[in-house]
């Protein structure tokens, strides 16, 4: 009688232990998935926007207006000839903070050239940029992703491609931007637009929108490529 009661009291044991134990890894789970929570909450997943081919006289300034109204960062990458006659839209860019790129001077296929002209057509768009800036741009995007390895032993600039092509100038269609957008985004991926279709500036904010609801931060392209 006296040794089933010892056992009783030793299986109530091992089972307030076993209770206990449980508890304790209950908690302990809760305080991981708490601290994972808090520090996705303050890190929000980054994308950037990316204009080629501007400045637009007429659609720039509506873009950059729609920027500001939504407090969002994007870069520029900027042709050199259609810098000529819009230095004021350049200088807009800079002051309200978004990150210039150069495009070469006149929209050429690098790798279609001779070395020394590539030289050239990157050279003559970054000096225009620094004639406005005071800055010569650190980044490139070579016209329709055309870059060539040798350049990098003479030109001291990062080229920039992309992860998203919106192929709005083709398609000219909010609705079209939007779907391949909606269906290709993910973390720290660069959107290729061009801000000189009024289709491409209104798809830009509905992105913008979009992306901010599902909790996306907007970031300039330096912030994703230099760590
Ligand atoms: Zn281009």
């Amino acid at each position: 009688m006296k040794k089933i009661r010892t056992f009783a009291v030793t299986l109530s044991w091992v089972f307030l232990l076993l209770v206990f134990f449980l508890f304790l890894r209950q908690n302990k789970s809760a305080e991981v998935f708490h601290a994972v929570h808090v520090r996705t909450g303050q890190e929000l997943p980054k994308v950037a926007l990316t204009f080629d081919d501007g400045p637009s006289r007429q659609y720039t300034p509506k873009l950059l207006e729609g920027l500001r109204e939504r407090g969002i960062l994007a870069t520029f990458f900027l042709t050199g000839k259609n810098i000529e006659g819009n230095e004021e839209l350049v200088s807009m860019i800079q002051e309200e903070g978004h990150l210039i790129g150069n495009h070469t001077y006149s929209h050429v296929c690098l790798n279609q050239i001779s070395q020394i002209r590539a030289k050239e057509e990157i050279e003559k768009a970054s000096n225009k940029i620094y004639e406005i800036t005071g800055e010569y741009p650190v980044f490139i995007r070579p016209p329709f992703g055309e870059w060539r390895q040798d350049l990098e032993l003479s030109i001291d600039m990062l080229p920039v491609f992309w992860d998203i092509d919106t192929l709005d100038w083709k398609s000219k269609s909010v609705p079209d931007i939007l779907k391949i957008v909606e269906s290709q985004i993910h973390e720290n991926a660069i959107i290729l637009m061009h801000d000189g279709y009024e289709t491409s500036v209104e798809a830009a904010f509905k992105i913008i929108d979009l992306l901010k609801e599902n909790g996306y931060e907007f970031v300039t392209v330096d912030r994703l490529l230099i760590l």
